[in-house]
């Protein structure tokens, strides 16, 4: 488990089964059935240091059943107390995706858990900004500066 090749894509896993999912490109993942439980993939999971991380990928995030959504992402989750989220794969952000987020810090780890965002996007980060969520939430520039400390 060298880190010198770890590349972005490395060691995700399917958030349903836990499948690993091979070095592909993005794009090819999104919305596809996972290769182990048939679920569509429309965010993957990669745990490290007791910290989870979930990317979010687009596609999917349209759909309605926001409710099973948030279950989906809690039960990947689990009890972990760090939780990253990695928005670098979506360019605009819906605001039920948004509603889910802000449940999702609610929901997370309780007094000691910690919920921070990273790979904001341009466009991602006005819409943030206008709906006054930067205050809500923990920014951090990109995936290393949300790691340090946390
Ligand atoms: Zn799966």
């Amino acid at each position: 488990m060298g880190d010198s090749s770890h590349n972005q894509n490395d060691a995700v896993s399917c958030p349903h089964c836990g499948l690993e999912i091979a070095a592909r490109p993005l794009e090819e993942i999104a919305d596809t059935p996972c290769g182990g439980c048939q679920n569509l993939i429309w965010f993957l999971t990669e745990e490290r240091d007791g910290i989870v991380e979930l990317t979010f990928l687009p596609g999917l995030m349209l759909a309605a059943e926001s409710e099973s959504r948030i279950e989906q992402v809690l039960s990947a989750i689990g009890d972990a107390q760090r939780v990253l989220i990695n928005l670098r794969e979506l360019r605009i952000l819906p605001s039920m995706f948004l509603g889910m987020l802000v449940s999702l810090q609610k929901n997370v780890g309780g007094e000691s858990g910690a919920l921070r965002i990273c790979g904001l996007q341009e466009a991602a980060g006005e819409v943030i900004g206008t709906t006054k969520l930067d205050k809500v939430f923990d920014i951090y520039p990109d995936r290393a500066a949300a790691l340090v400390d946390f």
